[in-house]
């Protein structure tokens, strides 16, 4: 479609041209174009409450939608199955901040006359939010299709709209719910289509989603572990526990990597896979890390007083947030002189992306890190994405292969490219003076394969859970061990 040009973000008395056109005088010409709302969608009787109305649209607002969904829902009701479509226009801050609030509530009336446009009876659209709109769509609008009303209304947003003489491309996000009326209450429903949007947003933008129960459990537990993590530091409900290493060729303990758990008082257990990453993601990843690494070091200085001479490797796990922080170094260095550590007895285990950079205060740190003295070990190497030419100028000492190449079934292991993978990673390693670490090692069998592979240390069940500092502290007692 031709849009005409006008900018209807003018005035009459702004035209400067005589070949322009305003918005009133447009108007006047084409009363009723859809381009532009000549009226707003709804004409609000006077007597009826102004607080059920938007004025800027003169659409239903929030209360008045909730109303309509209390009446959907209730048991006096049809009981028909209902939809509910929540859409959020992508970006609109940036149209409000570039363009003006003018021209961002002149882009509002016309996407709210576009979707009335869209409509058929049975549907409610209300104006719920600044750039929110919300659709109920009951069982005689055929609910069903409350995909199809949502991809209506995403086709009919799409069309350009011309705005303070720019021709915008606007689109819109939308979260769907569709449901018998027994099965959710009015702020459930509302809640869970915000989640549909969530995801809808998360998955791209300018599209929709319908509403998954599964994946909204798992947002609702991430969401409590994040409100609960900073009172779970304070009131020290995190903990380390201890996995044992062990040198491939004798099978004497060669250090501990150092694991955070979290015991809930109601939760129970956290699994760090579920709260570390919501702590990277809440910026509270360093606090969490310092605690693990003030922990284990002080641990490394009490086990290295109790059995001088064992030489145990600290192996302490450094989320890249931590290595992006130029003040790790001179914590470390702390440390390492408060406990009495000897540098080369402490390994940072970094993630491949803290590799990824040439240049720049994550390699910085590394090296400032190195040239203390101190172990660096790339985790989980092949799982994320390495850059193999920073291999060669990183400070790096260890590769640490992941659990998912050595787990297979070992008759089965042999023939598998899990392997090939692991004797590339080898020959990688060694061919640049590096050592080799794998992880996962649950069977006898396994480690045979792999010290054959030419692995030079092991780490997994079979040599030993993740466990408390006494139980490490008793094995090593037990065993005397000799110098590596
Ligand atoms: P990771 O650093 O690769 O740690 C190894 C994980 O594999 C640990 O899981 C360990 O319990 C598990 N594992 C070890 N041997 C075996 C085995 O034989 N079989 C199986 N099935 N699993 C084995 P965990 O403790 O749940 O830690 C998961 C991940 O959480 C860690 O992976 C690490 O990426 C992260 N993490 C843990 N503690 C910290 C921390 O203090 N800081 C940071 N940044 N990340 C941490
Ligand atoms: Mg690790
Ligand atoms: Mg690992």
């Amino acid at each position: 479609m031709n849009l005409p040009e006008i900018d209807i973000g003018r005035s009459p008395r702004d035209t400067a041209n005589p070949g322009d056109i305003t918005l009133s005088a447009y108007l006047a010409e084409r009363p009723g174009d859809e381009f532009y709302p000549s009226q707003a969608p709804h004409h609000p009787h006077p007597s009826r409450q102004h607080s059920m109305y938007d004025p800027l649209t003169g659409l239903p607002n929030r209360i008045m939608l909730k109303q309509a969904l209390f009446a959907a829902l209730s048991p006096a009701a049809a009981q028909r199955p209902i939809g509910l479509c929540h859409v959020d226009v992508d970006g609109f801050a940036a149209i409000n901040h570039i363009l003006g609030h003018d021209v961002g509530d002149q882009l509002l009336q016309t996407i709210a006359r576009r979707i009335s446009h869209r409509l058929g009876d049975g549907c409610l659209l209300a104006r719920t939010g600044s750039d929110e709109f919300s659709v109920l769509v009951t069982a005689s609008a055929r609910t069903a299709d409350v995909g199809d009303t949502a991809e209506a209304i995403l086709q009919a947003i799409r069309q350009p709209v011309r705005l303070a003489g720019r021709r915008l491309h606007v689109t819109a996000s939308i979260g769907v719910v569709a449901c018998s009326p027994h099965l959710y209450s009015a702020a459930e429903l509302m809640s869970a289509a915000e989640s549909a949007l969530a995801q809808a947003k998360a998955a791209g933008r300018d599209r929709y989603r319908r509403f998954d129960p599964d994946l909204h459990a798992r947002q609702q537990a991430r969401h409590e572990i994040a409100w609960a993590l900073p009172q779970a530091l304070a009131r020290g409900e995190l903990f380390v526990e201890y996995q044992p290493m062990v040198r491939a060729d004798d099978g004497e303990l060669h250090g501990v990597e150092a694991l955070a758990r979290w015991r809930h008082p109601r939760l129970g257990l956290v699994a760090p896979a579920q709260f570390i990453p919501v702590a990277e993601e809440h910026g509270m990843i360093g606090e969490v890390g310092r605690f693990v690494l003030r922990t284990a070091c002080a641990q490394a200085g009490v086990w290295h007083t109790r059995h001088p001479g064992r030489r145990l490797v600290m192996s302490v796990n450094l989320a890249p947030a931590q290595t992006d922080d130029p003040a790790l170094p001179v914590l470390v260095a702390g440390l390492l002189a408060q406990h009495g550590i000897d540098p080369a007895m402490l390994q940072l285990e970094i993630t491949e992306s803290s590799m990824m950079p040439t240049a720049g205060p994550a390699l910085d740190t590394l090296r400032t890190l190195a040239g203390l003295g101190v172990r660096i070990a790339i985790d989980d190497f092949g799982t994320g994405y390495a850059n193999l030419t920073n291999l060669r100028s990183m400070p790096v000492h260890h590769l640490k292969i992941p659990r998912q190449f050595v787990t297979a079934p070992v008759d089965e292991f042999a023939e598998q490219v899990d392997c090939v993978l692991v004797e590339t990673v080898v020959r990688l390693a060694h061919s640049l003076g590096l050592g080799v670490i794998a992880e996962g090692v649950e069977s006898q069998a396994q480690a045979q394969l792999l010290r054959r592979l030419g692995c030079d240390v092991f780490q997994g069940y079979v040599y030993g859970r993740p466990q408390s500092p006494d139980a490490i502290d008793a094995r090593l007692s037990a065993s005397p061990g000799r110098a590596p």
